[in-house]
């Protein structure tokens, strides 16, 4: 097993202290060693912090290898807990249409939108899928981004779904990055179930959540619970059915309109509520008091002109707060998060503190991945970014370009 040791850095990380999320203050509370030093073996951190107590007891016959940071800022791996990094065409021509004033749910209403996905991922093989897929994953490891978590939800029917979660696998075992699986076939009502969501709703119950189980391909479920998509009442019966299955959940919720979607994530102990831009004071107290983690997608407001969603006030009411790109082919095609946490301080308010823990450890957690990455602790897998700058705040002052020097993962340079 080959040790090393990472030296000359000044290491920003938040630290666990607890069994859930930070949250209030806690959320803006990062461990900083001016000095700092990280030993490295099999992949996985031995120790961090100032060097001199790093290296105290460690001969020159203890490391292999000795690596200079140069004294920049490092960070932990950035985590992405909400994308759906898997698709076979982009869809800029809606884009366009947006700019021209149509709004997003004209869009899928008219059939476009999650539903042109549907049919082209359908039509397109599991290698092709891969390909496209890996392609993306790429990119975003360049951003820093050392764990992803990837949703289905373009195939809607369970040969499709399955044929995205498998392409989804390989990617997670082809690529550097930690991947993190979703089944999201309550991603939208598929065409040819337009006129009887509810049979389509039954269908999630008593074949689709059930193969999917069978197949062990999916660790969360999530759906998408908006006007002209999936009501409460349905959301409700498919995850209370996804849970008895074993899935842990996450819910699309008030991305549009405030339709409780955030109180149903409280009240069915979800693990995350996604989006959150149209989220009552009640939903936020709902998510609060479950312990619920906010997935907040400043890059999909941004890329849809709407307004960003209330991380001050969630914040302020103790629900932990997660920052993630959303990475999809329709309403944000980010694959950045430098640029999210860059919005999320600027847009919304967070301090860079806040934001770090949002783009690392708390979304680590919202993706059941905190005893393995987040944070820059023993035990944990040696993933980091080197920042161009000396703190965090060069992700946000450096803006539109890639601050970034090198990143790692398990302890190898992958970018
Ligand atoms: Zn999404």
């Amino acid at each position: 097993m080959t040790t090393k040791l990472y030296r000359n850095a000044r290491i920003y990380t938040p630290v666990m202290g607890g069994s859930s999320a930070r949250r209030g203050t806690e959320q803006g509370e990062i461990t900083v060693w001016l000095s700092g030093s990280i030993l490295v073996s099999g992949g996985r951190i031995k120790s961090v912090g100032e060097e001199a107590s790093v290296s105290k007891n460690l001969s020159p016959a203890d490391v292999d290898m000795e690596i200079d940071l140069g004294g920049a800022a490092v960070v932990p791996g950035f985590v992405d807990p909400h994308t759906h990094a898997c698709f076979a065409a982009l869809r800029e021509g809606e884009f366009s249409m947006r700019l021209a004033g149509r709004s997003y749910l004209d869009i899928l209403k008219a059939g476009g939108g999650i539903l042109s996905s549907v049919r082209k991922v359908r039509g397109t093989s599991e290698d092709e899928l891969y390909a496209f897929s890996k392609k993306v994953l790429s990119s975003t490891l360049s951003y820093g981004t050392t764990t992803i978590e990837i949703k289905s939800g373009y195939g809607l029917d369970t040969e499709a779904e399955l044929k995205m979660l498998r392409a989804i696998a390989r990617v997670g075992r082809e690529t550097p990055q930690s991947v993190v699986p979703t089944f999201m076939g309550a991603h939208a009502v598929p065409e040819e179930y337009k006129t009887k969501p509810d049979d389509y709703a039954a269908l999630m119950c008593t074949e689709m959540l059930p193969a999917i189980a069978r197949s062990g391909l999916a660790k969360f479920c999530d759906i998408f619970c908006e006007d002209g998509v999936f009501d409460v009442a349905q959301s409700r019966r498919i995850l209370s059915r996804a849970k008895e299955l074993g899935f842990r959940l996450k819910i699309h919720a008030d991305e549009v309109n405030d339709l409780g979607g955030a109180a149903l994530a409280g009240e069915l102990g979800a693990v995350s509520a996604e989006h959150l831009l149209a989220a009552s004071d009640a939903g936020i107290d709902a998510m609060a008091n479950a312990g619920v983690v906010a997935d907040l997608l400043p890059a999909t407001a941004y890329s849809l002109k709407k307004p960003f969603a209330r991380a001050r006030k969630m914040i302020e009411r103790g629900v932990p707060v997660a920052l993630a790109t959303d990475l999809n082919p329709g309403s944000c095609f980010c694959q950045s998060m430098p640029f999210v946490i860059s919005l999320a301080i600027m847009g919304m308010n967070m301090t860079p503190e806040e934001a770090l823990t949002g783009a690392t450890l708390n979304a680590a957690w919202s993706i059941g991945m905190e005893k393995e990455v987040g944070s820059l602790e023993a035990g944990k897998l040696a993933d980091f970014v080197v920042l161009d700058g000396e703190t965090p705040a060069v992700l946000a002052y450096a803006s539109g370009v890639r601050p970034i020097l090198s990143v790692w993962k398990r302890g190898e340079r992958v970018a």
